[in-house]
């Protein structure tokens, strides 16, 4: 069986070296190297060339280099192709830390703080909530966001999470489906969003949902830019709907210079960096998966065309 891994130069012959070991018996092809995409059996990629629905013939299965699969369009992928995307405990950690460092941040206010600094003000906010009293929910209760609930129970927030279907989670009180959105929201005074970008969540992150969360309630958005209505979200930090928000993922990336959120006190921003694929630390997952398939056993992170993650 022949893997291409279609990234730079330097990551690739971490790949290389790691799947020699890992996946004997693999041939794996890089950038650079001579060979006919007919013959390929697996991509590793987070783009899809341009020729995919013709030029590879052979092809299995692609595993996405990142952590969701929506850069592909679906349309474009050949029928019978298994699209995978990553999962892997290294990502799953960073998003823990990032989601328990905004968490905390906003908790105890610090974008009010940095914002007191640069005026050079020293004044304390009065009758703090304790974690206890600070409602913490997550929309989407996948791989990382039933990570960041793990990461968060230990600081005894009160944790909710909504997601498609029902899940049974210990310490966590769960919402589900259109239905459960409403009463979900309504409980959230810190939201963290963590869904794949699909049709049905573009654009969720809009003014019917702010409108929705608890006066003072404050945003981190970790899943993708296209499910937040920018507009929405300056509306509601004005009229104090909104306290705060920290953003990871914008649409577009990066926001063009000037965009009102790079000088908002209230918004901080980071440039999509919650967590990003170590390459070392995802060769055992894709090694495992390409086992797996090897021995028709189910893969890892396969995502379901229908459902669209
Ligand atoms: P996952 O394991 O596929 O989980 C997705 C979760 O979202 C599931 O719980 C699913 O519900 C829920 N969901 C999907 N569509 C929904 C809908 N329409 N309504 C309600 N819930 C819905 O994904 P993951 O690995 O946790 O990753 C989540 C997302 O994080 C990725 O897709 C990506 O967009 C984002 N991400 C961001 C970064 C970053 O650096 N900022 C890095 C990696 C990933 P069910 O459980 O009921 O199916």
């Amino acid at each position: 069986m022949r893997l291409f891994a279609n990234i730079d130069v330097e990551r690739a012959a971490v790949v290389r070296t790691m799947l020699a070991r890992l996946s004997p018996g693999l041939d794996v092809l890089l950038p650079g190297d001579g060979f006919d995409p007919d013959s390929i059996d697996y991509l590793f990629t987070w783009a899809l060339p341009s020729d995919i629905a013709t030029g590879w013939p052979g092809l299995k299965v692609i595993f996405s280099l990142g952590a969701g699969a929506d850069q592909f369009t679906a349309s474009q992928i050949p029928t019978g192709v298994a699209v995978v995307r990553m999962i892997d405990d290294g990502l799953t950690a960073m998003m823990q830390e990032y989601v328990t460092m905004s968490v905390l941040a906003l908790h105890r206010d610090l974008p009010g703080y940095l914002d007191q600094q640069r005026k050079q003000v020293f004044d304390r906010i009065s009758n703090k909530p304790s974690a206890a009293q600070r409602r913490v929910g997550v929309m989407g209760l996948g791989e990382l966001g039933c990570g960041a609930l793990r990461a968060l129970a230990p600081f005894g927030f009160a944790l909710s999470g909504w997601a498609r279907g029902k899940h049974v989670i210990d310490g966590v009180r769960t919402f589900y489906g259109a239905d459960g959105l409403r009463p979900f929201l309504a409980q959230c005074d810190i939201l963290i969003c963590l869904l794949p970008l699909t049709p049905a969540t573009a654009g969720i992150l809009d003014r019917g949902l702010f409108a929705t969360l608890p006066q003072g309630a404050a945003l981190i958005h970790v899943g993708r830019g296209q499910q937040l209505d920018h507009a929405a979200l300056t509306e509601a930090l004005d009229s104090g709907q909104l306290r705060a928000a920290i953003l990871d993922v914008t649409e577009p990336e990066p926001l063009p210079q000037g965009h009102l959120f790079w000088s908002d006190p209230r918004i901080l921003l980071t440039p999509h960096i919650a967590c990003v694929t170590r390459i070392e630390s995802c060769m055992p997952a894709l090694a495992n998966n390409i086992r797996s398939h090897q021995s028709g056993r189910p893969m890892r992170g396969v995502v379901e065309p229908e459902r669209g993650y």
